[in-house]
Formats: C-alpha cells, structure tokens, sequence
C-alpha cells in the first residue's frame, strides 16, 4: 500500500493505475494566518474525505493497487479548489494549497500519459439535493441531456464534454458511455445507487444536477490529452452518513469502476 505525502494542506498518493481522484471539499483544516473567504460557497463535502480514503483502500482490496489521489485538508472557508483563481480565495496566501492541489492532479496525469498512455480522474463531491441520487458530471447540462439521444449525440456536445477522449478506447457510443447500460450511472444503479444520467434515470427531472465544474474543466479532456474526467456528487443519506454506508458504497463505486474502465478505456485492472 502506498503511503500518503502531505504537503501545503494537501495529501498525494502517488499511485500505480491510470485512475486519478480527487477531494477538493471535504477538508477541515483552517489555518488562521490564511484570511477567511467571504464570498461564495463554504460548505463541507462532508465525509467526502473519509469516503475517498475507502474509495482507495476498496481499489487496493480490488486490484492490489493504488490510484493516484489528491486530497484537500484545507477548509474550504479558506480556499475553494474547485474554481478557477480568482474565484477560489481572497488571500493570495491561500495560493500554496490551491497550487499544490492542481500540481498534484498535472503531475498524476503526465505520469500516467507516459506510463499508460490513457486514463480516467474523478472528482469526488457531496451534495444535498431532495431525490439523493448520484450526480455523474461530464459538463453538459441538465438541459442538454434532457434531450433525444438523436440530439445528444451530436458532435458539439460530445466535443464540449469532459469525456470525449473515451471514443479512442471504447467500442461503445457516446450515449453508451453517458448513460448506456455500461456508463457509470447505470453500473451504480445495478447495485442499488439510483444515479443521474443512467438507463434508469437519463437527467434529473426535477432539474437538480451538478454537471461538473473547474476541476472537471481543468483535468478532463476537454483540452484535449487522453484523460477523460467525470464529477461526482454522492448523497448524503444511506451514502455518505455512516462508516458502514461510506464502506459499502465504496465497495460499489470501485467495482463498477472497474467494470467502466474495462469497456470503455480497454484497460482489465481487477485481480
Ligand atoms: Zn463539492
């Protein structure tokens, strides 16, 4: 098992499979020589922290590996790292943390881009909406993929979504990979997470979805690289609340990773 690095609020674990994840809001540190924020959103991902370190010791019970894992310790009354600079902090001493959060995802992915030559980052969020499903983000909009498939699948939408670069490996369609019987959403939806998009649910119908934000931007492959990025958003209820419930949703979340990883990006990682 390989040992976390904590350096400027931030913990890496430098892995050893072309997945990268990531905790941007689930931190408690809040260090007072850093000034406060006083505009935008403060609130904790709760257990998002707890839930990625399960999220990494279920690949290692899984696969004998590990992913490569950025993890915010910092509050996020400090610095939001999900945003782009000018929107993250208002003391520029909150720079160190939010550098060194973004540094550790470009250096996972030119390690993996050189040792793999493809791969997949997820950003890991906690979010309250009424329905508690999973939120799977790919930077299309509620509105967008709340249209036909005949409409989904044209080539902008594909082109501005953060995982355009999965054509390259998969033999499945875009729709396939969003919301088929072998997207993200769907695999979770088979045991037992209901999720946005999948078979079962193709949008949210109550219009409350989180499509993904600067990190998805930013380490996706909207710019282009063979890194394709998915946000997602766990609920709090049943998911996120207990240790038990952390631990089996872990255990789901890896396997049908696994599974998505196998089709779409061509790579067996189970042992
Ligand atoms: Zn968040």
């Amino acid at each position: 098992m390989i040992k976390a690095i904590k350096k400027n609020y931030i913990t890496y674990y430098q892995g050893n499979i072309p997945i990268i994840l990531s905790a941007p809001h689930g931190g408690e540190e809040k260090p007072s020589d850093i000034k406060t924020r006083t505009k935008g959103v403060f609130e904790k991902d709760d257990y998002t922290y707890e839930l990625t370190e399960l999220i990494i010791d279920e690949f290692y019970k899984q696969t004998q590996q590990t992913p490569y894992t950025v993890i915010a310790d910092i509050s996020r009354v400090k610095v939001d790292i999900n945003r782009a600079k000018e929107d993250a902090y208002e003391d520029e001493k909150a720079s160190v943390p939010y550098n060194q959060f973004h540094e550790f995802i470009k250096k996972s992915k030119s390690e993996i881009e050189k040792k793999f030559s493809r791969g997949l980052y997820i950003d890991i969020h906690g979010q309250s909406h009424p329905k508690g499903y999973l939120e799977f983000g790919y930077l299309l909009n509620n509105s967008i993929i709340k249209q036909h498939d005949s409409l989904l699948k044209e080539k902008t939408n594909i082109d501005n979504s953060s995982i355009s670069a999965l054509s390259k490996f998969s033999k499945e369609c875009f729709i396939d990979q969003l919301r088929g019987p072998h997207s993200i959403g769907s695999l979770m939806c088979n045991k037992g997470y209901d999720s946005v998009p999948s078979v079962k649910l193709p949008y949210a119908s109550d219009d409350n979805y989180f499509e993904g934000a600067y990190n998805t931007i930013t380490h996706g492959s909207l710019n282009g690289g063979n890194i394709s990025g998915i946000q997602v958003e766990f609920p709090y209820k049943d998911v996120r609340d207990t240790n038990k419930n952390r631990e089996r949703c872990a255990k789901a979340f890896v396997s049908s990773l696994l599974t998505f990883i196998k089709i779409h990006l061509d790579l067996d990682l189970k042992r």
